[in-house]
C-alpha cells in the first residue's frame, strides 16, 4: 500500500482519476488529508462510501513512534522519531515570542562529514521519503501552530533533492495545508549544480549557504564538500539564484576559534559578501567535537568590528537547545547502523 503522505496533489489526482474518481474529488480527498488532517477514509464524507472503501485499499497513512521528547530550558523540543525501518531521526521545534520554527530533517544521517557538525556520525543511511518529511510537519502541528519551516536537521537536503521538492510542493499547496513558501527556509552545504537545478523551479523559498571559511583552503578543511563545489562555483550558483529568485541567499558562518575569525578572515568574507549581495548569518559554534572551539567574547566583537568597518550587515544566531543537544549541529541518527560505527 502508497503512503498517501508521499504524493502531490497533481499526482493524487493522476491515480485517482484512472479508478474513476474526478479531479474535484481528488482535490477534495487531499483537502481531508492536509486541512482537516483525517486518517480515516470512512469520514470522508463528501466521497461517495465505495470511493472510500476502494480508497481505504489503495492509501496508507504514517505515524512516527515518538521514541523521545525533550524539552530546554528554553523552551526548544527535541523528537527523536522512529520510522517504519526502525531508523531514527531528530526533529526540532523552537519557540520565539512571535513564532514557531520546525527544523526538520531530510534523511537518516548524512554523507558530507563536515568535520563541525554530529548529523555525520554514522554517515548517510537513506533518503527520507517526502512522507517522512511531511510527517515530521503534520505530528507537531497537532501540538503547536508552526510559522516557519527550516530544512537544517539531519541531512543535506540538495542530496536528497526530489523528495525535498515534492515534500516541498506537498506543504505548501493550496488545496491542503497552503504553508507560505517565504516561510520555508533550505540550508546547504553547498551543492552548486543543485543550487542551479532549484532556481529553476522557482519554488519562492529562501536559501542559506553553510560558508563557514571564505578561502578554499579552510573551507575544504572544514567540509570536504568543497574539493567538488569550490567558492568560486558556489559564488556563480548564489549570484544565479538571487538573481533569479530576487531574494539574496543568507551565507552561514560559524565563529571558531583560531580558524576563521582574524581581521584578515572578516574582510575575506566581507569581499564575498558584498560581491554576491548576500546576508549574513553569524553563528556561534555548538561545540560537538574537541578541536574546534569557540572564540572569546573579545574575539568574537573585534571579528564583528572589522565587518562593521566592511560595511556588512549581519546577525547574530541566537543559541537554542544547547543543554538537550538541540542546537545547530548537534543533531543526529541513532540507528543501530550509526552506533556500531
Ligand atoms: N546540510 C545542511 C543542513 C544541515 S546543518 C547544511 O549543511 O547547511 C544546519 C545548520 O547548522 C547549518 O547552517 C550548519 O552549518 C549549522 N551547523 C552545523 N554544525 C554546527 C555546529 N556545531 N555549531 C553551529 N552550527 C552548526
Amino acid at each position: 500500500m502508497e503512503c498517501i503522505y508521499n504524493l502531490s496533489l497533481k499526482e493524487l489526482q493522476e491515480k485517482l482519476i484512472l479508478k474513476g474518481f474526478s479531479r474535484y474529488s481528488a482535490k477534495q480527498i487531499f483537502a481531508w488529508v492536509y486541512k482537516e488532517k483525517t486518517q480515516h477514509f470512512s469520514l470522508m464524507t463528501n466521497i461517495a462510501k465505495g470511493k472510500r472503501e476502494e480508497l481505504a485499499k489503495m492509501f496508507s497513512f504514517l505515524n512516527f513512534k515518538i521514541l523521545k521528547r525533550e524539552k530546554s530550558k528554553d523552551g526548544t523540543q527535541k523528537y527523536l522519531f522512529q520510522l517504519a525501518d526502525q531508523e531514527t531521526i531528530e526533529t526540532v521545534m523552537i519557540p520565539e515570542k512571535q513564532r514557531n520554527t520546525l527544523c526538520v530533517s531530510t534523511q537518516v544521517g548524512c554523507s558530507f562529514n563536515c568535520k563541525f557538525c554530529a548529523s555525520k556520525i554514522g554517515g548517510l543511511i537513506r533518503n527520507l521519503s517526502p512522507a517522512e518529511i511531511v510527517n515530521q510537519y503534520l505530528q507537531l502541528s497537532s501540538q503547536d501552530k508552526i510559522t516557519n519551516i527550516v530544512f537544517m536537521g539531519i541531512g543535506e537536503p540538495l542530496d536528497n533533492f526530489k523528495n525535498v521538492v515534492k515534500a516541498i510542493k506537498i506543504l505548501t499547496e493550496p488545496a491542503g495545508i497552503n504553508f507560505t513558501n517565504k516561510r520555508i527556509s533550505i540550508s546547504t552545504c553547498g551543492l552548486s549544480d543543485k543550487i542551479k537545478e532549484l532556481v529553476e523551479l522557482n519554488l519562492g523559498i529562501k536559501l542559506s549557504l553553510s560558508l563557514h571559511a571564505a578561502v578554499d583552503e579552510k573551507r575544504t578543511e572544514l567540509m570536504p564538500v568543497n574539493k567538488k563545489h569550490t567558492l568560486a562555483d558556489l559564488i556563480d550558483a548564489v549570484k544565479y539564484y538571487s538573481f533569479k529568485q530576487k531574494h539574496p541567499v543568507t551565507f552561514e558562518y560559524i565563529l571558531l576559534d583560531n580558524f576563521n575569525t582574524t581581521s584578515e578572515d572578516a574582510r575575506k568574507l566581507a569581499k564575498l559578501v558584498k560581491t554576491t549581495g548576500a546576508k549574513l548569518n553569524l553563528i556561534p559554534y555548538n561545540q560537538t567535537e574537541e578541536k574546534l572551539k569557540t572564540p572569546q567574547l573579545e574575539k568574537v566583537e573585534a571579528f564583528k568590528k572589522k565587518l562593521k568597518e566592511e560595511k556588512v550587515i549581519f546577525t547574530l544566531r541566537k543559541q537554542r537547545g544547547f543543554d538537550i543537544n538541540a542546537a545547530c549541529g548537534q543533531l543526529r541518527s541513532f540507528s543501530k547502523k550509526a552506533i556500531k560505527k
